[in-house]
């Protein structure tokens, strides 16, 4: 027998208002609140579906499994009914690479073929997972590789926290069930770094974040989640009392005419109304500092006179500056300061009182750097079109 034929038209089903979704539905990505939503529009009663959500959310975001029949604390017909309504679905790995420096980056494929890509970097006292928002950006950084790849759509929530899922998977780190909480993580950080803005896509980041922060599911406390914006003014103070992780803010330059070609968000959105939102970041979101990401352009943005004036721009923030020596990718119209460049702003800034740590690429050898992520993806692209040609019309 089919299931259509032996799926009863219970009362509920009849009774209830909303609109049933057609086909099994997703459950990775929905708040606790929206899970308890469908688990009552499907017949679960009222009173029992907040329990539900916790088992349920365990068994997902706590021990990682997929299937409804591993959820040995539910009922064999409940099970049963979860596994006709409802999928466990996350992006699906195309192809991983890994670094000559333990760096991996995998390119994921969410549904309608899109790509985006996902990178972990190891290192001596943690693991950071760089997520991506979008497909492609609609901001057009003047440095930024993702920046010349037009928007192809926003993730879903449940796209970008199956990211994590994905990583975990291939780390192998979800515990066994009814295990000991375990401290030490392989995947202990994330960073919102890898394609798209993030503040562009807000509700489904926040969602997503939600649930990666959850205390019964993959626990990453909000001080371990970093958001890199290019500066969307009007979310940040959302971002501070929505979802209260920690900020990166993509600075780049410091005065407005410099600022205007290396990010043209700041046309809209300039260096004063920016320093204005991120002033009253630390304070709504109770988070310490704020990153500011400084990529280092010859010629640019690089002299003592920018270092001295970044250090006035930023007085009374509680800041860490990240410098990020540039990324080069091919066709970029910009080259990477020298080392003895950066090491002289990064002292200047550090004299100032301000940690300027500057970031190590990581995975260059596999243009997982930030900033490189596009070309591989086209680079796939491009080579699955050619396998296809040359298997199909023959030239
Ligand atoms: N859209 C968000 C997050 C993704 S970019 C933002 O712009 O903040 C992550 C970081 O990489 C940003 O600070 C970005 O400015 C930086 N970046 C982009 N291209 C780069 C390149 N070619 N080299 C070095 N850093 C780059
Ligand atoms: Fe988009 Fe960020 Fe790249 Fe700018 S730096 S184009 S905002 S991904």
């Amino acid at each position: 027998m089919t299931m259509t034929q032996t799926a009863p038209i219970t009362q509920d089903v009849l009774t209830i208002p909303r609109k049933m979704p057609e086909g099994p539905m997703n459950l990775v990505g929905l708040t606790r609140e929206q899970m308890r939503e469908v688990l009552i529009a499907h017949g679960t009663p009222e009173k029992q579906a907040k329990m539900r959500v916790g088992q349920i959310w365990q068994w997902i975001y706590g021990w990682g499994v997929r299937d409804f029949a591993e959820m040995t604390n539910l009922s064999k017909a409940f099970r049963a009914e979860l596994a006709e309504s409802f999928v466990i679905a996350i992006p699906e790995v195309v192809s991983k690479q890994v670094s000559e420096d333990g760096t991996r980056k995998y390119l994921v494929r969410i549904a309608g073929g899109h790509e985006v890509e996902v990178v972990y970097i190891p290192e001596e006292t943690r693991g950071t997972l760089c997520i991506s928002s979008q497909v492609g950006c609609t901001l057009t950084c003047s440095f930024c590789h993702t920046g010349t790849q037009k928007l192809v759509r926003n993730l879903t929530a449940g796209e970008i926290i199956g990211q994590v899922m994905m990583a975990r998977d291939d780390l192998n780190e979800w515990p066994e069930p009814g295990a000991p909480k375990d401290e030490t993580r392989l995947l202990s950080n994330i960073v919102l770094m890898g394609m798209g803005e993030p503040l562009y896509n807000f509700e489904n980041v926040r969602d997503a974040m939600k649930i990666a922060m959850d205390p019964e599911g993959i626990q990453l406390s909000r001080r371990r989640i970093t958001l890199s914006t290019s500066g969307v003014v009007p979310e940040i103070a959302r971002t501070a009392q929505e979802i209260g992780c920690q900020l990166a803010i993509s600075f780049h330059a410091t005065t407005d005419e410099v600022r205007d070609r290396l990010v043209p968000i700041n046309k809209k959105w300039n260096l004063e109304v920016l320093l204005e939102a991120l002033r009253s970041y630390p304070k709504v979101s109770n988070s310490e500092r704020i990153t500011f990401e400084y990529v280092m352009l010859k010629g640019v943005n690089d002299s003592d006179a920018d270092a001295h004036r970044l250090v006035r721009l930023i007085e009374g923030i509680p800041a860490k500056i990240n410098l990020i020596p540039f990324n080069e990718w091919p066709g970029a119209p910009y080259e990477r300061s020298s080392n003895n460049r950066i090491r002289a702003f990064a002292d200047i800034i550090y004299n100032a009182g301000y940690a300027s740590p500057i970031r190590t690429p990581r995975g260059e050898d596999i243009m997982a750097a930030c900033g490189q992520l596009k070309s591989a993806t086209e680079r796939a692209r491009k080579s699955r079109r050619e396998i296809e040609a040359d298997a199909g019309l023959g030239g």
